[in-house]
């Protein structure tokens, strides 16, 4: 029931095709290794790989890594693991802007020399006073008209490492007028004495994105350079670079709308803040909208690559609701999630009309659809837990659940009644003393209706397991859409609970990242990090069965 909504660069390409137009489709990701991948990149990945995986073309992984002091091996390492994850492998060797750094350089004295480029020592404020406004043109800088000498000689002393950070920058001479400010003389190269990950100590001048992004994607040979809506204004820029310069080939920007998901934000910065300050585990928290938070949480990449779909491509950019991700999710783990019985929330129940020690192994199909996930076994015995949620004393009309007298059968095997209700001396209901019908095991029984269904678990042969029940981090649709109310007060107090659970049996075998539906409670997956199968079980909730996140 999935439908892809349109995809307007997808039909853009088969318009070129048929057109005759187009050669083959090279494509690139490009993150900056400066934070874990979230939820918008995975709208990125699932359009740049998936167009080449279409068209018969290549996408390339590149890291667009010209900031080294934010940029590491841990970021790059996990953003190779999500792409992957995702189901997705790069054309060729994973690539780096930096590979391109001594072209870059070489690129960059030769708009000197063409008299384009210029070294300038304004110091930051006031680049920023001689940049102007929107409605305001700039002004020259007076380092503006320095002889190709000069510059040649000033560009080469800061590659030597004669000035210290910020002393002087390089700067294309384009048009201080110009209305578009990205063409208002933008900085190509700035000096930062940093350790650089791939090229250690080699450099200490660096080039901007602008400088840096289109070069690197004609170096590739890339056909269809897609962004964000962001980067629209520095398209202009984008070509003045590629018709300023010698590059091998002219790949053209198209900008589509960025990911927006309510409830959530999606910015490295941001999540990198709530890593930072200790609000959340780590990178991989199942609460982060991160690629790996998700699949701790238990999303599969068919899930995400579903929701992808779903949403499309558009220029125009809104809020996508939050629900229309889990409703990707249920449907993909709705096939292919094993079912469980676990009470999160148990009670005991006796059977008093069942013998001590007789045990009954039930069987019931792992999967209502699905046989070749098999089957597994339910020992049912004297003594069972049922949630305390099942159980009231006092039960309003039309409560089809366990109650005194009441009947209700146990999901895969028999009815029972609710005989007697024991408490503790504080009032507290310890047990229930409950009798099975014997004659009720796949069948009705004779002359009355029994309508609640409920799960159980044997309590001499279930298991306990850590139960984590997640919710929204947040607990307002736009969390970071006020300026000036910081984003952390909006955090929900209770996006995590613990509870200690019963499982099944047949659950002590879940490996790490198995996926299952708890009957009637909602979806969850043994933890990546912290389950161990016999030993240790711990599952998280991935979300619950309906949507009851809807607010
Ligand atoms: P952030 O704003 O979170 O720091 P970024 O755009 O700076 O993200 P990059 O590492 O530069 O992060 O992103 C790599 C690619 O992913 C870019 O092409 C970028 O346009 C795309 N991308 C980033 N965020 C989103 C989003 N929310 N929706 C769609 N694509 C995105
Ligand atoms: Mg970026
Ligand atoms: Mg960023």
């Amino acid at each position: 029931e999935i439908t892809a909504a349109p995809n307007f660069i997808r039909n853009m390409i088969v318009q070129q095709r048929e057109a005759g137009q187009q050669q083959k489709v090279v494509t690139r990701f490009p993150p900056e290794p400066n934070g874990f991948l979230h939820v918008g990149h995975a709208k990125s990945i699932c359009l740049n790989f998936g167009i080449a995986q279409e068209f018969g073309g290549d996408c390339h992984l590149r890291f667009d890594d010209t900031n080294p002091e934010k940029e590491n091996q841990t970021y790059i390492d996990a953003i190779q693991e999500d792409v992957q994850w995702l189901g997705f492998q790069w054309a060729g060797k994973v690539r780096y802007a930096s590979d391109y750094f001594e072209q870059l350089y070489q690129w960059a004295v030769h708009l000197i020399r063409e008299g384009k480029a210029y070294v300038c020592e304004l110091n930051a404020e006031q680049m920023r006073e001689y940049r102007g406004t929107l409605t305001e043109p700039g002004k020259n800088s007076p380092f503006r008209e320095r002889s190709v000498e000069e510059n040649l000689a000033e560009f080469e002393a800061m590659r030597a490492g004669t000035y210290p950070d910020g002393a002087k920058v390089l700067r294309a001479k384009i048009d201080m007028s110009a209305p578009n400010i990205n063409l208002r003389d933008p900085i190509l190269y700035r000096i930062r004495h940093a350790h650089h990950h791939q090229t250690g100590n080699q450099w200490c001048i660096y080039p901007s994105y602008d400088f840096t992004h289109g070069q690197s994607d004609a170096i590739e040979g890339i056909t269809h350079s897609i962004c964000t809506l962001e980067f629209e204004d520095h398209r202009p820029l984008y070509e003045w670079f590629l018709n300023n310069l010698p590059v091998p080939c002219k790949p053209v920007q198209t900008e589509f709308a960025r990911l927006n998901l309510n409830y959530t934000v999606t910015s490295k910065r941001k999540l990198k803040l709530l890593v930072d300050e200790g609000i959340v585990e780590g990178w991989d928290d199942p609460r982060m909208p991160t690629i790996s938070g998700m699949r701790r949480r238990g999303y599969t990449p068919k899930s995400l690559r579903d929701f992808c779909d779903m949403i499309g491509v558009t220029r125009s950019g809104g809020v996508v609701d939050i629900n229309m991700l889990y409703f990707a999710l249920r449907n993909d783990l709705e096939h292919s999630a094993r079912r469980a019985m676990v009470v999160l929330n148990p009670i005991k129940v006796v059977i008093t009309n069942w013998e001590a020690g007789r045990v009954e192994n039930l069987t019931s199909p792992s999967h209502p659809a699905r046989e070749d996930l098999g089957e597994r076994t339910l020992p049912f015995t004297r003594e069972l837990y049922i949630d305390r949620d099942d159980f009231m004393e006092e039960p309003p009309k039309k409560y089809f659940r366990l109650a005194p007298g009441q009947e209700v059968r146990l999901r895969n095997a028999w009815v029972i009644r609710c005989d007697e209700v024991i408490k503790d001396a504080s009032g507290e209901i310890i047990e229930l003393r409950c009798s099975h019908d014997p004659d009720t095991l796949g069948k009705n029984p004779e002359g009355r209706k029994v309508k609640g269904v409920i799960h159980w678990v044997s309590a001499e042969h279930g298991i306990p397991a850590e139960v984590r029940l997640y919710d929204n981090l947040f607990q307002v649709e736009a969390p970071d859409a006020d300026k000036d109310v910081d984003f952390l007060q909006h955090l929900n107090p209770e996006s995590l609970s613990v509870v200690q659970a019963v499982c099944e049996p047949s659950l002590a075998s879940a490996e790490p990242e198995d996926k299952f539906q708890f009957e009637r409670v909602g979806y969850f997956c043994a933890d990546r990090r912290e389950h161990q199968p016999g030993s240790k079980l711990v599952f998280n909730r991935t979300v619950g069965l309906k949507d009851s996140w809807a607010k």
